[in-house]
């Protein structure tokens, strides 16, 4: 084969090129060697801790699933690399989406965390593989274990957990939820959140058609015309009500409706997606990714809710995001009760994945005290992103010293 000058000339830039990019990231690498003190990719694991913890809610959250408890009850686990680079990560249990109870999720994060021990952290992939293999459900074990090797990778690479993740966004709008209340207090507290400066807010409904059309009437009167407004059923409705109510509200300008009726029910959420005036969104019938591709085969939905605690971690939910990306459907990050340590690592999410265009990251603004220092933030309903490695947060010494491992 003859070769040209300008054939050569093409070979010579790309080879500069690849040497240039080649020599940043040993220059990467070394710098993150020089942060953390241990070379890159020779980590451990050498321990796990699971933390519990019982934090005070500033209300009484009220959905179609009933009354919430008085206090959030989830856990931290905290894992150490033999050179002692320690990671962070959260479980938040919820029993009706998750079927873990505190006590069973601990329990479970304890026997997961023994599969840890001795394993390479970068070997992520494998290691979300062995703990589904352990223990197939158990999702907000998994999550909080995988959040807390995702930390240790970023902190031994140098780089935030959203560009391991691969980065697309540096921030993103939440919205703030209005639980269920009377028609006129639900529109009081939209207010108040809109004052707070969010521009989205998810209205919860799921009681019967008339009362929550009433409660959209209210809310849209009270917040004008340009606020964004979503909803979420919580499974409450059937599917003829759903449709009822759907058409109901569309005149209040309603972006989409989340989980109208109960999660198993696919040729119900077909009819409702069929027949209602705005997007369906999947949250409770949607936990992992084989959840995703039956929603997609069914053409039931339009939306995805990926939420960490149901899907068992990041790796799981960006599997989600793939799929809907390649349906062409778009996703929206939620959560649990969780503090800023799940909300920081489903940031992450939110920053790596194109399909994520929505997100509803607001537990922690219900949560009357802070056990996080560092970590995502909002600011008039923005998210603004830590900059430093890994998740780019740490506990509060104060509050750590409070909490005694499981
Ligand atoms: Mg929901």
């Amino acid at each position: 084969m003859d070769i040209t000058r300008k054939d050569l000339l093409k070979s010579m830039a790309c080879f500069t090129l690849a040497g240039g990019f080649l020599a940043r990231v040993s220059e990467t690498m070394a710098e993150a060697q020089e942060k953390t003190g241990v070379p890159v990719r020779a980590a451990r694991i050498r321990d796990i801790e699971v933390l519990p913890y019982s934090i005070k809610t500033k209300v009484i959250v009220k959905t179609a699933f009933g009354a919430g408890a008085p206090a959030s009850e989830g856990f931290f686990v905290r894992v150490r690399t033999e050179d002692g680079v320690v990671g962070h990560g959260e479980g938040s249990p919820f029993t009706p989406i998750t079927a873990e109870t505190q006590q069973s999720a601990v329990v479970m994060a304890k026997a997961l965390g023994e599969t840890l021990r001795g394993r390479d952290p970068f070997t992520v992939a494998h290691i979300v593989s062995d703990m589904d293999a352990f223990a197939p459900d158990n999702p907000s074990s998994k999550a909080a274990l995988e959040m807390a090797v995702w930390d240790i990778c970023g902190k031994l690479a140098g780089q935030p957990v959203c560009c391991l993740l691969g980065r697309f966004r540096d921030t993103f709008e939440t919205d703030k939820t209005i639980f269920l209340e009377p028609p006129e207090t639900m529109a009081q507290a939209a207010l108040e959140v809109v004052r707070d400066g969010f521009k989205v807010i998810k209205v919860k409904v799921g009681q019967g058609a008339d009362v929550d059309t009433a409660r959209l009437r209210a809310i849209r009167e009270a917040v004008g015309p340009n606020v964004r407004i979503r909803i979420d059923a919580n499974q409450g409705w059937t599917p003829a009500e759903a449709v009822k109510c759907l058409r109901q509200i569309d005149k209040y300008q309603v972006e989409f409706a989340e989980q109208p009726i109960v999660r198993w029910d696919w040729a119900g959420m077909k009819f409702v997606r069929d027949n209602a005036p705005m997007p369906i969104m999947a949250d409770e019938s949607v936990n992992v990714e084989h959840d995703a591709i039956e929603g997609v085969r069914r053409d039931a939905i339009d939306m995805i809710n990926i939420k960490l605690m149901k899907a068992g971690g990041i790796l799981h939910s960006v599997r989600i995001a793939h799929v809907a990306e390649a349906a062409n459907l778009r996703c929206m990050v939620g959560c649990m009760e969780e503090t800023r340590v799940g909300l920081t690592a489903a940031a992450h999410l939110v920053c790596s994945q194109k399909s994520i265009l929505y997100a509803d990251l607001d537990a922690a603004l219900f949560l009357a005290e802070e056990p996080v220092l560092g970590g995502m933030n909002v600011k008039d309903g923005m998210v603004v992103m830590p900059h430093s490695p890994g998740l780019g947060l740490d506990l509060d010494p104060a509050y750590l010293s409070r909490l005694r491992a499981a």
